[in-house]
């Protein structure tokens, strides 16, 4: 980065000796990316910049922010996703491939073990009607899957074999080979970790409400800083609405509620994760899978939870007997079709707006092939119709 030290004599008041008071500094840095948000996207993103040797900062609100990558499910899925839109499916395909390897380099890089396991993963199934629904969505993804048996579904005997016993309303399940779940907290400290290694800068507590283009350059004052680079990258979660408009620029992004419920530690007793229940590394029971259109109340609310813990009990009997200890609402960010956003609108060129509701699951891609498309690369061919010009595309 280029430092330049500007000294503004904001308010020319006088000493006794007639001297000037000095009343502000700022530092003028330049960059060469400027990243706005330090969520799981921006922090993959900025954390691959880095690495590719581009100067790169990253800008992060922090706690008074929406901040979806704080309050996930930390699953890796592939099932679900794409399948009405094989440019999607693929894209998350490629992102589980290359999970094993990302989690490793982490480890490697920076010590920091994110409890990564590609372990396969259920959907579980409550009803005929359910169990008809997965069929019909894993018949798509396979029409246009590369090869046999990445998704395919259970009856309840051979669920049971893979996992043991259930209760007695679960019909069925989706499973793929390629689902798994990974610690999202670690994963974020891990990646914060990896951006610093490689010389990235991350500045905490430091709320965007400008950015200022002048000619092919980005400017955004923060206190005490002036920032300056050519690209900019707007990661900001949610943030991404007010972002985009001091740029001219319409985010089509909406909140959408999830509820998610921890249990105390229990003996182990699932080996892979499903969609709505899944043991962590340390014994801890999560479930959840509400989905709520409160606008951007991040709250809670004691009778979705309760629904939430129900299907978890119908799904395992035993956790019945366990104890909740926490419980938290966090907002996922939805375009309307449901698909990322990778947008670099035409007419503002130097500007990537990236938002997602898979953003764990697509972490892998969005270190490597995202920051070479922002380094200069051809956008991937899976995403090359996911800018904002041609949102409907599947
Ligand atoms: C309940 C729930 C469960 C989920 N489960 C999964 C899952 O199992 N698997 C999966 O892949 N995905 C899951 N997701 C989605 C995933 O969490 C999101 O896709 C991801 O966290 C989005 O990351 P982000 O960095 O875009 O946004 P955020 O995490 O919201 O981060 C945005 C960051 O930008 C900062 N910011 C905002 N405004 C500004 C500003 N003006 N200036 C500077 N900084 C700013 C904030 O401080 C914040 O750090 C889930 C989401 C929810 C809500």
């Amino acid at each position: 980065m280029v430092f330049e030290l500007y000294v503004w004599v904001v308010y020319c008041g006088s000493t006794r000796l007639g001297q000037p008071i000095i009343k502000q500094v700022v530092i003028l840095v330049q960059y060469d990316v400027t990243v706005i948000g330090g969520g799981v996207v921006g922090a993959s993103v900025a954390m691959g910049l880095a690495r590719k040797g581009l100067q790169t900062v990253v800008l992060d609100e922090g706690d008074m922010a929406y901040r979806a990558s704080r309050g996930n499910f930390g699953l890796v899925w592939v099932q679900s996703k794409g399948a009405g839109c094989p440019d999607y499916a693929e894209w998350t395909r490629c992102s589980a491939a290359l999970w094993p390897h990302f989690a490793q380099q982490l480890q490697d890089e920076v010590g920091i073990d994110v409890a990564y396991r590609q372990s396969g993963g259920l959907d579980l199934c409550f009803s005929e009607q359910e169990l008809a629904a997965s069929a019909t969505k894993i018949a798509a993804l396979n029409s246009h899957a590369p090869s046999a048996g990445l998704y395919s579904q259970l009856d309840r005997n051979s669920l049971q074999e893979m996992i043991g016993p259930l209760g007695s309303s679960v019909v069925g399940a989706g499973y793929s080979p390629l689902d798994g779940d990974v610690n999202p907290l670690k994963l974020l400290q891990a990646m914060h970790a990896a951006l610093q290694r490689y010389g990235g800068d991350y500045q905490a507590n430091c709320r965007v409400a400008n950015i200022e283009r002048r000619g092919d350059e980005f400017v955004i004052n923060i206190p005490h800083s002036r920032i300056t680079s050519h690209k900019i990258v707007l990661a900001a979660g949610l943030g991404n609405i007010s972002l985009g408009a001091y740029l001219g620029l319409d985010v089509p992004i909406r909140p959408l509620r999830g509820q998610i419920l921890v249990s105390e530690r229990m003996p182990t007793f699932l080996s892979m994760p499903t969609s709505i229940v899944r043991q962590t590394e340390d014994g801890t029971v999560l479930m959840g899978d509400s989905k709520e259109d409160v606008g951007f109340d991040d709250g809670t609310d004691m009778q979705v939870a309760s629904a939430i813990a129900q299907r978890g009990i119908m799904a395992f009997p035993q956790l019945a007997a366990t104890r909740i200890i926490r419980c938290w609402g966090a907002l996922r960010i939805m375009t309307r079709d449901g698909l990322p956003l990778y947008a670099n609108p035409s007419d503002e060129p130097g500007v990537y707006i990236l938002n997602g509701h898979s953003a764990v699951t697509l972490a892998a891609v969005h270190s490597k092939q995202v920051p070479d498309w922002i380094a200069g690369a051809t956008k991937p061919p899976q995403i090359a119709a996911f800018g904002l010009e041609q949102r409907h595309v599947c």
